[in-house]
């Protein structure tokens, strides 16, 4: 006996005559006094039985019983349906099980939600997956997944690279999240981190001769859920030894093409532009802009230097954007209000109305110098915002990205990959007032900047280089430290001590005074990157069981409480906080 002749999508004009056996769901029951026809699916497509009971009174009795999602097992035979019942919508449109056996394998309880329902609440779907994974959204997403998965792992073989395993199991590696901690039975008091990346594993694989490493490996970071972010995720990770950051880029931008065209996509052309972070802050007030569309920030500090205009001789830093669109009082109120969300202390403007006026409250107050600086064709608005550098690229950073979506600048057709490279290496901890990391404190400095590092931290520029598609991060790198003395100064510009420095990573140190080759690596975030390719709006879309905000798993109900046996074998005692 056998399950299923062909699946449910694959009956064809070719097999009409055929005695079939065909197995799966039931997507519809549909009867017409007597007789019934049933939708069967899985996930090819969907085949039409036709109970009759003049050819069997036993399926057609049968058939009463049936259910949406039954699985059914049926035998007929495949037959041409008739002109007038073609449904030229659906690929075995053409042809019909004429039912001969029937047999219901599975029946289901009434369901939570229909599988063709539009939009069910998420926690639904999640809380029943196994339904929802039957959809043939999830289905193409996981599939999509799959093969992109697949794609990227022959395209790393190809390169030379070789799959590695490291530990989830560890201690703690600093990527800028909490660690999730594992109590050890066997050590009470002691505790595993879960490995935030196989950061240092991957190194010391480089000192161990590996020259090429990758893996699709799973990390785990406690940080806050956002859509594009959760507990647990999956990064391509790799390594190279012996690596210029061009070998590095190289390797991903064949990753990144292999990935297209395992879906049939045209690969975005290579080499991807390379825009330094500098450059990127100033012309796109974001380290990861969306290049869809042009609207490009501009300097006008040097023209204001002086400026009759308080607000703009008072600020170190003045820049503007010039919008294609000459804008009304109520949308400049609404735009200095957005402005004022993202810290500015408010927005002046210079309107160029069609006829050629301009309509602004300080250009009474700019030479003419800053005036011919501002100039901007009929139709467009000059928007400026005055303050420290930062705010300033904070702010006209998320007005060019909300004037590129509200104006419909953005060029959807588009897909604009780029490198932002030579990131600072160290960034200012705002709780400790301590220099930390702008990536992770093993990357290097750039050549020429080591140096900086403990006499002019805030200059010094890292070889940290961040792959962006659409203004989305999809992944980090960097050529890395190789020197044991130049990771102790880092360590040390970074406030730790020698001693907490060895007992951090005595480990890493001591291996890198042993023959540790230059090299560099990357990791790309999977879930967003496939979330991408698969146009989903979020990653939970293309994860089989993702967790919900809270970091809940609606499908199992984890986390749970550990029973009082469990937690005094690992010697800990829970100490719940107060409301
Ligand atoms: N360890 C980094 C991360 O997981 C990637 C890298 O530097 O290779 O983001």
């Amino acid at each position: 006996m056998s399950w299923r002749d062909l699946r449910c999508g694959e009956p064809r004009g070719d097999h009409v005559g055929r005695t079939l056996t065909l197995a799966g769901w039931t997507a519809r029951r549909r009867d017409h006094g007597g007789l019934v026809f049933v939708d069967l699916r899985d996930h090819t497509g969907v085949t039409q039985l036709v109970v009759n009971p003049e050819r069997s009174a036993v399926a057609a009795e049968i058939a009463k019983e049936i259910r949406n999602e039954f699985v059914l097992r049926a035998t007929g035979a495949l037959v041409a349906r008739s002109p007038e019942t073609v449904n030229p919508s659906m690929p075995t449109g053409d042809v019909e099980l004429h039912v001969d056996e029937l047999e219901i394998v599975s029946r289901s309880t009434p369901l939570p939600f229909q599988l063709d329902e539009d939009n069910v609440d998420e926690v639904l779907r999640l809380r029943y997956r196994w339904l929802d994974l039957r959809t043939e959204r999830m289905q193409r997403n996981l599939r999509t997944r799959a093969t992109v998965v697949a794609a990227i792992r022959r395209s790393m073989e190809e390169q030379g690279f070789v799959d590695v395993w490291t530990p989830g199991l560890t201690l703690g590696t600093p990527e800028g999240a909490r660690d999730f901690l594992v109590p050890v039975r066997l050590q009470p008091g002691s505790f595993f981190a879960l490995a935030q990346s196989p950061q240092l594993f991957k190194q010391a694989l480089m000192i161990g001769g590996f020259d090429r490493y990758y893996q699709i490996a799973t990390c785990w970071r406690d940080e806050d859920l956002r859509a594009d972010r959760q507990f647990e995720f999956r990064q391509l990770d790799l390594e190279l030894a012996f690596a210029t950051r061009e070998d590095v880029l190289d390797v991903l931008e064949r990753v990144v093409a292999a990935s297209f065209e395992s879906i049939g996509r045209e690969p975005p052309e290579l080499p991807f532009p390379r825009l330094s972070y500098e450059e990127a802050m100033l012309r796109y007030g974001s380290d990861k802009p969306d290049l869809r569309f042009e609207l490009e920030i501009q300097d006008g500090t040097g023209v204001t230097r002086g400026s009759e205009f308080g607000v703009f001789a008072g600020a170190s830093c003045v820049r503007f954007l010039v919008v294609p669109k000459a804008f009304s009082r109520g949308e400049l109120a609404n735009l200095e209000e957005f402005a004022k969300e993202w810290g500015a202390k408010g927005l002046a403007y210079l309107v160029h109305d069609e006829s050629g006026a301009t309509r602004s409250p300080v250009a009474k107050f700019l030479s003419p110098a800053e005036l011919e600086a501002f100039a901007a064709p009929p139709g467009s608005t000059t928007l400026f915002v005055a303050d420290e550098r930062r705010v300033v690229e904070r702010v006209l950073g998320a007005l060019r990205l909300h004037l590129g979506r509200e104006l419909g600048l953005v060029d959807d057709e588009r897909e604009a990959f780029h490198w932002i490279l030579d990131f600072p290496l160290f960034q200012l901890d705002e709780d400790t007032g301590r220099w930390t990391f702008v990536h992770h404190p093993f990357t290097g400095p750039l050549e020429g900047h080591e140096d900086l590092i403990e006499s002019d931290p805030a200059s010094a520029l890292s070889q940290h280089y961040d792959l962006i598609w659409n203004g989305w991060e999809l992944g980090s790198g960097s050529i890395r430290i190789h020197r044991s003395d130049v990771q102790e100064q880092v360590f040390r510009a970074m406030g730790m001590d020698d001693e907490e420095a060895k007992a951090k990573f005595g480990w890493f140190l001591n291996a890198l005074q042993m023959g540790a080759p230059p090299h560099g690596g990357f990791a790309l975030g999977l879930d967003r990157f496939v979330a991408l390719l698969a146009g989903e709006p979020n990653i939970r879309e293309v994860i089989a069981f993702p967790k919900v905000a809270s970091g809940a798993d609606p499908l199992t109900g984890a986390p749970a409480k550990a029973r009082g046996e469990q937690l005094d074998e690992l010697g800990i005692r829970v100490i719940v906080p107060e409301p």
